[in-house]
C-alpha cells in the first residue's frame, strides 16, 4: 500500500465516516423495517447500504494452455492469477470479463460460458469467471501484470497462485478436461482461522 498525498491507489476502507450526501459524521443504526446495522446520517436521513463486490474474470485457454498474469499490485503482489477484477458500473458480468482480460493480459479471446459463481462472504464479494478461448498467442499486459504467460496444465505454479478463487475454478477445470464437459460450478468459499489475510 503506497502513502502520501499524490498516490490514490489503494482503495478506501469499506466503512464509511461521513456521509456523503451532507458531510456529517455517521451513526450506526438499525433503520425501522430493518434487521441490521446500517451506516445512517442523523441530519439528512440518508442510510448507506453496503452491499458484496462483483468480481468478474476469465479462465482463458490457448491449445490447452491457460492463460495467467503475473500481479503488478497489491494484494499478492508477484503472484499469479487468472484476469480478474472489480465490476464496474454500468457493464454486465461478460463485458467485466472481457476488459479486464484485455487490461491485464491484452489477449484477444473468444467468451464462453460462465463457469465458476463463488461466494465469499468473508471477504464481502462473489467472483464469476468465464470460459474463453484465446485467439492469438500475442499478449500485450497492462501496468496491472508484471508478465502475462501461456501454462501448461501440468507447469501451473499451484503454489505462486494469488487467490482461491483462482485455484479452485482451474482445480474445476483440470477435472472436466478429463471429461469434455465443463458446467457452472457454484460454491462457497470459507474464511480460513490460520490464514490472517482477508483476501479470497
Ligand atoms: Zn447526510
Amino acid at each position: 500500500m503506497t502513502t502520501g498525498a499524490s498516490s490514490f491507489y489503494f482503495p478506501a476502507p469499506r466503512a464509511q465516516r461521513f456521509c456523503s450526501q451532507c458531510g456529517t459524521q455517521l451513526t450506526q443504526i438499525i433503520p425501522p423495517d430493518d434487521n441490521r446495522l446500517r451506516d445512517a446520517c442523523g441530519r439528512c436521513g440518508a442510510i448507506h447500504y453496503q452491499n458484496p463486490r462483483n468480481v468478474v474474470g476469465v479462465l482463458p485457454i490457448w491449445e490447452g494452455k491457460v492463460l495467467l498474469c503475473r500481479r503488478a499490485i497489491e494484494p499478492r503482489y508477484n503472484t499469479w492469477t487468472l484476469p480478474a477484477g472489480f465490476m464496474e458500473l454500468g457493464e454486465t458480468t461478460a463485458q467485466g470479463a472481457m476488459r479486464e482480460t484485455q487490461e491485464e493480459a491484452g489477449a484477444q479471446i473468444e467468451l464462453g460460458s460462465l463457469y465458476t459463481i463463488i461466494d465469499v462472504p468473508h471477504a464481502e464479494q462473489v467472483h464469476f469467471y468465464y470460459l474463453a478461448r484465446v485467439l492469438s498467442p500475442e499478449l500485450y499486459p497492462g501496468p496491472e501484470s508484471l508478465e502475462a504467460a501461456f501454462f501448461a496444465v501440468e507447469d501451473i505454479p499451484w503454489s505462486r497462485l494469488a487467490f482461491r478463487t483462482v485455484v479452485t475454478t482451474l482445480e474445476h477445470y483440470i477435472r472436466d478436461r478429463e471429461t469434455g464437459v465443463f458446467p457452472i460450478h457454484h460454491y462457497d468459499i470459507e474464511q480460513v482461522s490460520y490464514n490472517t489475510s482477508d483476501q479470497p
